[in-house]
């Protein structure tokens, strides 16, 4: 394994390999963006424009509402990978990138798209929707642009396109002297919490990626789902196989995490999510690994079998056991909050993409709801530490997933999404079962975050037509790593 200083050399080799223009602009935005203690960033996995739109309808019965409508800085950002191979193939050439007059064309598409189109044939309406169904990224090419600030293949843990690993925002974090937290809803070894941690020319290789965790032990604190205990209900079960395992790194780094011979503390009750959230947990002076006790994820493919999606994957019936994003990110907050330098942290609502791939309109709202109410857990303990002179905050997605539109935007081009009212699900119409290259939401409020506007390349007036007025500059994925580590390098 490299070390940190390899890592480093690393990263600036890539960034060197950057386009011109983009070096110009994080040299602005370097030069806007202020200091802060805390940088916390906040992802909802996969949540296009109206996945937003959604959860508020649902739980508000209109929009404005969440705590995240009155920061002073939103934006959109552009998403797309360096190219869209599932392995590097040594041409940093940028392959792929972002059309606005295309994304919003309005004239006839022809054919259908879909990642399984035998399950559900997805029109191609418009040839709008047609162009952002094509050229996506996936969530580990779009986190390493979160998290590493470059361009790369997809399936890339922090892995550039000529082969070579580079260093995460966490380690960039621990550099600083800075703790690190990592949270999110599904497997702990999933692409985008991995992204914030491990370096891995394939998302896919779990296990590696899982053993990595343990091995460096950079996350002072990292939870999510992928426990090999218990099965998708919550339920305590034999593991199949060493597979079972691979989330954590493998049957022998689950013994060793399981018997305490790692730098973590396990934590796989929700009752010791709720003593780590009270503050009322005795550490014994370890790290924190908090291992929901479910499979892969926290609520999401409860009461399912496996692939064996039906349409209707009704709401409620929660499984008890199995604690919320919104305590966990509590939890995840006390303890870094008594770190004496700060810290990073990265929450992800994972399962709301997994909600998009599904078209599962009620369990998307569910899982957008618990993000938000997790946003408003980090708002609430900004506000009582320090405010936001001290801390960072960014909530965005890594992309969309979905094109949830309206009932009939299969006529009516991009048509939003129709609210019925608080407690009642959106009038909605899917339009694809994976991810898109559209443009996404992003809210920032706290030190330098008025970067992010200076970063914008332009503006996109088009996103009027699905109810996003309000917000027309973008800037790209990668914008959102050179302001965080901007704010951290400044502190
Ligand atoms: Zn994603």
């Amino acid at each position: 394994m490299l070390n940190r200083r390899q890592f480093g050399l690393m990263s600036l080799a890539a960034a060197g390999a950057l386009a011109a223009p983009m070096v110009v602009r994080a040299t602005r935005a370097a030069a806007q963006a202020g200091s802060a203690r805390n940088v916390i960033l906040m992802i909802s996995d996969g949540a296009g424009f109206h996945t937003w739109h959604a959860a508020s309808y649902y739980r508000h019965g209109k929009l404005g509402m969440e705590v995240f409508d009155a920061f002073p800085v939103k934006t959109l950002m552009t998403t797309y990978p360096l190219n869209v191979e599932r392995a590097p193939t040594n041409d940093m050439t940028p392959k792929v990138g972002y059309d606005a007059a295309a994304a919003w064309s309005t004239a006839p598409g022809e054919g259908q798209l879909g990642a399984d189109i035998t399950k559900l044939p997805y029109k191609n309406h418009f040839a709008g929707y047609e162009y952002v169904k094509r050229n996506y990224v996936d969530s580990a090419a779009a986190g390493t642009a979160l998290s590493s600030g470059i361009k790369t293949f997809n399936n890339s843990i922090n892995w550039t396109n000529d082969g070579k690993p580079v260093r995460d925002m966490g380690k960039a974090a621990k550099a600083t002297g800075r703790a690190v937290g990592v949270v999110s809803s599904v497997q702990v070894s999933h692409a985008t919490p991995a992204v914030f941690y491990a370096q891995n020319v394939s998302r896919n290789n779990y296990a590696e990626i899982g053993a990595q965790l343990l091995e460096e032990a950079v996350p002072d604190v990292i939870m999510g789902a992928g426990h090999p205990m218990f099965n998708r209900d919550g339920r305590y079960t034999t593991p199949a196989g060493d597979k079972a395992f691979q989330y954590v790194g493998g049957a022998d780094a689950y013994v060793k995490l399981a018997t305490g011979q790692s730098p973590y503390k396990l934590i796989d009750t929700k009752a010791g999510f709720e003593a780590l959230a009270a503050g009322t947990l005795d550490l014994e002076g370890k790290q924190v690994y908090g291992l929901a006790p479910v499979a892969n994820t926290l609520q999401y493919q409860r009461g399912t079998r496996g692939n064996d999606w039906t349409p209707e994957a009704p709401m409620g019936n929660l499984i008890e056991t199995v604690p919320s994003l919104e305590t966990m990110t509590k939890g995840a907050l006390a303890v870094l909050g008594t770190k004496p330098n700060g810290f990073f942290l990265m929450v992800e609502g994972g399962a709301v993409d997994w909600a998009a791939h599904g078209n599962h309109t009620g369990r998307i709202i569910e899982e957008q709801i618990d993000f938000n109410r997790s946003v408003e857990a980090v708002v609430a303990w900004i506000e009582a530490n320090g405010g936001f002179e001290n801390t960072l905050l960014i909530v965005t997605t890594d992309h969309g997933n979905g094109m949830m539109y309206g009932p009939e935007s299969d006529t009516f081009a991009f048509q939003p999404v129709v609210n019925r009212g608080q407690g009642n699900l959106p009038e909605v119409q899917w339009h694809y079962d994976t991810h898109t290259n559209e443009l996404v939401p992003v809210w920032a409020k706290g030190p330098g975050a008025e970067a992010l506007v200076a970063a914008s390349t332009g503006e996109d007036l088009h996103t009027a037509m699905v109810g996003w007025g309000s917000v027309n500059r973008y800037h790209d994925n990668t914008d959102i790593a050179r302001l965080m580590m901007s704010a951290m390098s400044a502190a």
